[in-house]
């Protein structure tokens, strides 16, 4: 089974940062509070707008909606922010993101927000292959998770309990139908502590939605063990 940190908190001896980073990494002013790589400010200044509910019929039935927390390509501060947190070992700017998207979305979807509150779904971040774990050190949607649950409390599904293959070809340069054959069948059940939550709603959450293809092979795979309601959050949109 994995445990979510690990790369991250080793000390980056190339870059020569023996300690966490104490100043954020968009001003450079030095971080308080609960803050690990972004401040506040940044955060609330450049990060304030949240990405408007995309219309129905963008994503199937059987999902109750879906909340993109900001335009992938809009705001240049995203771009970087998810670059190093997918490339540079920075597990922490995901947890800084995923607590301000939480905060963001309580303020901007009142409504949804109390629904989720009565429905408590699991939180179902989106596993990654082995191989792609081994090699970032972590999985970029369970640092999102963690710091969402700082802000809105709900349980999280553990890390491993659901296993996702290498994908046949890489997703970037194929078409959205492409995109969808080749993630059949990518997920399967690591361990079968899965099914006790099977009455619960679920929160599928990701760092970028683009096509959607990686979120709805998960729903189908989650549908298929027996899930019904479900939710999508991401922290981007493509
Ligand atoms: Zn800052």
């Amino acid at each position: 089974m994995f445990t979510t940190r690990k790369k991250a908190e080793v000390p980056d001896k190339k870059n020569n940062l023996w300690a966490f980073p104490v100043h954020c990494q968009n001003c450079g002013i030095r971080l308080l509070g609960a803050a690990k790589e972004i401040c506040r400010y940044c955060i609330l200044n450049e990060l304030a707008r949240i990405y408007p509910e995309p219309k129905k019929g963008m994503y199937p039935e059987g999902v109750e909606w879906q909340i993109a927390c900001w335009k992938y390509d809009e705001a240049h501060l995203i771009q970087r922010l998810m670059h190093r947190l997918k490339h540079k070992a920075a597990y922490d700017i995901g947890v800084d993101l995923g607590r301000a998207a939480a905060e963001l979305f309580q303020q901007a979807h009142p409504n949804k927000y109390r629904e989720l509150m009565l429905e408590q779904p699991l939180v179902v971040p989106v596993p990654i292959s082995k191989q792609r774990r081994n090699s970032r050190g972590y999985n970029q949607s369970y640092s999102i998770a963690e710091g969402w649950i700082a802000a809105i409390p709900l349980s999280i599904l553990r890390e491993g309990s659901i296993a996702r293959r290498a994908s046949r070809t890489n997703q970037v340069h194929i078409s959205k139908n492409e995109r969808r054959f080749n993630m059949e069948g990518v997920y399967r059940l690591a361990c079968p502590s899965v099914y006790d939550w099977i009455n619960r709603p679920i929160l599928i959450m990701d760092d970028v939605y683009t096509t959607g293809s990686t979120c709805f092979a998960l729903w189908r795979f989650l549908k298929s063990l027996g899930f019904k309601k479900t939710y999508l959050f991401t922290l981007a949109m493509a």
